[in-house]
């Protein structure tokens, strides 16, 4: 199956039309049953599974990022999928609360979808990141307008493809293409909630609006990631791990490291191995399964790695691997680059690379690596290498995920629990009961019968009051 991508950008008026049939067709779809929805977010998840070699192509063709980075893509849309069918059902059904009296208030508690769900993402995750945040808007009766990147425009449509052959009525599901800084404002204008994936600034401008117009919003936003290695880490272990955690997708993943704080008692086994490793990794811009890291998005990209580094080495930052672009790779190949001697003077210090750059600082005590780890304005994820004293750090680290003895993957997998940024790194969570109940209004229904809440009319207020008052007392003796 190949997508054909209607990518022509829109003007704000034919976006509005998308919008209307959405918000027509989201009336049917709400009245759906929910046991209707899922199934076909399962029958998708199978037949996306049946797909994967030309889901890996098109992500590479779009990203230029490695197959095993691919894979790892697919994978996490493929299980997410599935969790979701799974879990919604529960998670949508109504509920029975205490009434305000017992037995004469029966009170219920609904999830009324919030209508059409405008989502934007970005470019490093075409895959995943609209599918993940698309499904459970879709499961909880929304319809979905989605602009993904204009760079990435092929991977969503193949996928919105397969969920339309999977049962997913058309108009439920569209995507509109053009520059957010041209469709943003009209996005938030005709949505009922907003969610958003990409960077800080942006996510403030929407917030911003979404404000404005008193409406939901949900954004998992950027991140400066802090890896520890405790003094009783397993080293090598923790060395290997960094690897992955740092240059998964070269770097450009939100969740990836861009720091590593290494406890002194380990500081020259834990070096002398990252550096080991990193120095061995394979580079290609191939769609083979061999490079271990593959290519930049773009040359912008690429000269913002190349800047951050030539910075910090102009500022006596020590180059302990890497830090060149490999264009007799690949036109956009930039070698998984490891610095030392970094200070806050270096803009790698504390702004967002996005790329396949770490920096290793020594600390002298968990407490300085947990000081250091939190002083930023952000707070996404977080890594923590320990064999005893995990736990005990993660509950430390400001950060919406902490994984333990692990880089990113452990959490993100997790689907059960919530994954997003404290601080400056979002709002809102993706994942867990909030992913799902995120898009939809609670609506307490609460149905009174024998007597009124206030009081039976033979009688007057006096007695009432000597009533309610027992019944208090009563109640809160049975309690
Ligand atoms: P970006 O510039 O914020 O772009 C992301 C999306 O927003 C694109 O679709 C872009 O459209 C659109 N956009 C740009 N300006 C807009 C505006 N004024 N109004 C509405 N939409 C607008 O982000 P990026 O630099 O491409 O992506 C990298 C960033 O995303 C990094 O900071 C990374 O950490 C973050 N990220 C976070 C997560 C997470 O889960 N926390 C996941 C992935 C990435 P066009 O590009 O088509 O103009």
């Amino acid at each position: 199956m190949t997508a054909f991508v209607d990518d022509a950008v829109l003007t704000p008026d034919a976006v509005r039309d998308v919008f209307a049939s959405a918000r027509t067709s989201q009336r049917g779809w709400a009245a759906t049953p929910v046991s209707e929805r899922t199934a076909i977010v399962s029958r998708f998840a199978t037949l996306l599974h049946q797909h994967r070699d030309e889901a890996l192509d098109l992500i590479q063709e779009e990203t230029g990022k490695n197959r095993a980075s691919a894979m790892e893509e697919f994978t996490d849309t493929v299980l997410h999928a599935h969790h979701i069918a799974r879990t919604a059902p529960s998670l949508l059904r109504e509920r029975r609360h205490a009434g305000a009296f017992p037995v004469v208030t029966k009170t219920i508690e609904r999830r009324v979808p919030k209508g059409v769900v405008g989502i934007i993402t970005p470019w490093n995750y075409p895959l995943t990141l609209p599918v993940s945040d698309a499904l459970p808007a879709l499961v909880a009766g929304n319809a979905v307008v989605l602009k993904p990147d204009s760079q990435t425009p092929k991977t969503i449509a193949f996928a919105l493809e397969l969920m339309r052959a999977a049962g997913l009525p058309h108009d439920v599901m569209q995507l509109v293409h053009g520059p957010g800084a041209q469709l943003g404002e009209v996005i938030v204008e005709q949505s009922d909630f907003v969610m958003f994936t990409g960077s800080t600034r942006v996510g403030r401008i929407l917030a911003e609006q979404c404000a404005r117009r008193l409406i939901g919003f949900s954004a998992e936003l950027g991140g400066k990631n802090p890896l520890l290695v405790l003094a009783d880490a397993d080293v090598s272990k923790a060395a290997r791990g960094a690897v992955n955690a740092s240059f998964s997708n070269s770097g450009q993943l939100c969740v990836s490291m861009e720091r590593i704080y290494v406890h002194t008692a380990v500081w020259d086994e834990f070096v002398t191995e990252f550096v080991d490793r990193v120095k061995a990794m394979s580079l290609g811009a191939g769609t083979d399964w061999d490079a271990d890291m593959g290519s930049m998005i773009n040359e912008d990209q690429l000269n913002t790695v190349a800047e951050h580094v030539a910075d910090a080495v102009g500022k006596g930052a020590t180059l302990l691997a890497g830090g060149r672009a490999r264009p007799d790779l690949g036109p956009l190949v930039y070698e998984p680059t490891v610095l030392t001697d970094v200070d806050p003077s270096m803009t790698v210090y504390a702004e967002e690379t996005f790329g396949p750059v770490v920096s290793l600082y020594r600390v002298e005590t968990d407490a300085e690596a947990v000081r250091l780890a939190n002083d930023t304005e952000y707070g996404l994820n977080a890594s923590v290498w320990s064999k005893n004293r995990g736990a005990e750090i993660a509950r430390q680290v400001q950060a919406g995920t902490v994984n333990i003895n692990e880089g990113y993957a452990a959490t993100w997998a997790s689907y059960g629990a919530p994954m997003g940024g404290m601080k400056a790194s979002g709002l809102g969570r993706r994942h867990g009961s909030e992913g799902v109940l995120k898009y939809t209004e609670a609506q307490a229904i609460a149905t009174q019968s024998v007597v009124p809440i206030a009081g039976p009319p033979q009688l007057g207020h006096h007695q009432w009051a000597n009533v309610l008052t027992t019944a208090i007392h009563v109640l809160r003796i049975l309690r």
